[in-house]
């Protein structure tokens, strides 16, 4: 951990423990919960018997993810008894909102990820509610904007009690519900990174685009952007802590908005990214996820003026259809995406591109997942992330006909990671005899091979000679000897 002051553990510490569900922007999330935790003199553990407190950082995107918290809160159900407290937090939390009591009435806390910039306050009523003891029932919903009318608000305990089965008394509900309309990002200075060479930064948070399948613009609510000074800032600093490679992030980075200054100096994202590239002592800044709509040729000019700006481009297309991509309302063609990638491969420097394919859209034919396959061929991607369609609340594709039986897109799924296999070997053979430059990750033993990344992305498992020199965040050349579709494998340059 970095950039935290972690305080020393003590007698009858405050204690928490946070598993966290989903993708990149959860994780970093997680990072900055993590701060705001051991900021208010909270310990994190490694395991949930040793917590007082117990928190799930969970994700919807899929049906799948969504339950796997419900187990978790049912297996360790039982911890309640000892006065653990459990909360709920991210898409799950703001998702299903105070159903969550209902569901798991020993869950105290359920918040979303736009109420996080109140999650301080939230802990105090948490805590307060506890001192106070359970002579009472505490329903607290934290209003925006921070400070305002925060306090504990006696209640009833409504509904959510009276169905939980408990007795009103025992409960306490503490909700961040109600920020989804807000403009503010969670800006935190106590974040802890748990990687001290390469971090994430955030850029944008939530989503306007409502593609007919995601749950995102419901969970993380409206899209609002940081400003550019506020993340060069971080930048900055992380160089100083000693950072080489930044990883911007946001559900669209190139929606991008800066509200920084005035009008003429107010950065687009190829520029910002740029901007982060250029920050003295950063080797490496990448950036996900991009919208094939709102992806422009600047983005690239920006890669092939700014060297450590990575070769890579993550730039999600979930379908090769244009009856599909029409119906989960991408707004752009098969042929626009198809631009974009001629624009990539128009680049002076080799850039790698990867992508995210949902299968078994609803009313999704064989022939359109032909073209999505065929697609996969004329693009010749490095990666690709294959999700099964799953229906998800509130998204206007759970009401649409002609649903794909679970089978089918099983084996829409299996045909299609098959040819993709054969595509990244393809792609990887090209690396043969290269001497490739990896930011090194850290050592298999089992395997007695160094664990490195390259520019592209790409996992360089490789052997060095025995002595010092080597550690995790260095950089060094490595000649690529042979391949895998996943993996590149080589030897130290020495
Ligand atoms: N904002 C990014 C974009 O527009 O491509 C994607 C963010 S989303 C968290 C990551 C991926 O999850 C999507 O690209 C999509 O492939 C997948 N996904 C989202 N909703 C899904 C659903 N209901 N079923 C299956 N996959 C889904
Ligand atoms: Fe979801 Fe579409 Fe927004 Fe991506 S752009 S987060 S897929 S709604």
């Amino acid at each position: 951990m970095s950039g935290v002051p972690q305080r020393l553990p003590e007698e009858g510490h405050k204690t928490f423990y946070l598993e966290t569900f989903g993708c990149q922007m959860n994780v970093h999330d997680s990072e900055k919960v993590i701060g705001t935790l051991v900021q208010q003199g909270y310990r994190q553990v490694e395991t949930v018997e040793q917590a007082g407190l117990i928190l799930y950082n969970t994700c919807s995107i899929r049906d799948k993810a969504e339950q796997k918290v419900f187990h978790r809160l049912a297996d360790y159900k039982k911890l309640q008894a000892q006065g653990k407290k459990f909360g709920v937090l991210g898409c799950v939390a703001q998702q299903e909102g105070e159903k969550i009591f209902e569901r798991a009435p020993h869950v105290s806390l359920v918040c979303g990820s736009a109420s996080y910039q109140n999650l301080g306050q939230m802990l105090v009523q948490l805590e307060n509610a506890q001192v106070d003891g359970a002579s009472r029932a505490v329903v607290g919903e934290i209003p925006p904007p921070a400070g305002e009318n925060a306090g504990v608000r006696d209640d009833a305990a409504g509904g959510v009690a009276r169905h939980s089965g408990l007795r009103t008394q025992d409960l306490i509900r503490i909700t961040g519900l109600d920020d989804r309309q807000t403009d503010k990002c969670f800006e935190t200075e106590f974040t802890a990174r748990t990687n001290p060479h390469r971090g994430y930064i955030t850029i944008i948070e939530g989503c306007d685009k409502f593609c007919a399948y995601c749950v995102v613009p419901f969970t993380r609510g409206k899209e609002r952007s940081r400003t550019s000074d506020s993340v060069l800032a971080e930048a900055r600093k992380m160089a100083d802590l000693g950072y080489t490679e930044i990883q911007l992030l946001g559900q669209n980075v190139n929606s991008y908005k800066d509200s920084a200054g005035k009008l003429a100096s107010r950065k687009s994202f190829a520029e910002l990214l740029a901007a982060v590239g250029e920050v003295p002592g950063i080797r490496r800044v990448r950036f996900t996820t991009s919208h094939p709509r709102d992806f422009g040729p600047d983005i690239v000019a920006a890669i092939d003026a700014v060297p450590a700006l990575c070769d890579h481009v993550h730039l999600p297309v979930q379908s090769g259809s244009n009856r599909v991509l029409d119906a989960m309302q991408r707004l752009y063609s098969r042929e626009q995406y198809l631009e974009r990638i001629a624009w990539i491969k128009a680049s002076k420097r080799n850039i790698v591109i990867t992508t995210d394919v949902i299968v078994g859209f609803p009313g999704e034919t064989e022939s359109e997942f032909e073209q999505t396959l065929s697609l996969l061929d004329e693009v010749g991607f490095d990666g690709v992330f294959t999700f099964k369609y799953s229906p998800r609340p509130n998204t206007p594709a759970i009401g649409m006909d002609d649903a794909i039986p679970d089978q089918e897109k099983a084996h829409r799924l299996e045909v299609l990671m098959a040819r993709q296999r054969e595509i990244q070997k393809a792609q990887n053979r090209n690396y043969l005899g290269a001497t490739i430059e990896v930011m090194v990750e850290g050592y298999n033993q089992a395997r007695g091979q160094w664990i490195g990344r390259t520019s592209q992305n790409k996992t360089l498992n490789f052997s060095a000679p025995v002595g010092p020199g080597l550690k995790a965040g260095a950089y060094a050349p490595v000649l690529v000897t042979g391949l895998f579709p996943n993996s590149l494998l080589g030897e130290l340059v020495v």
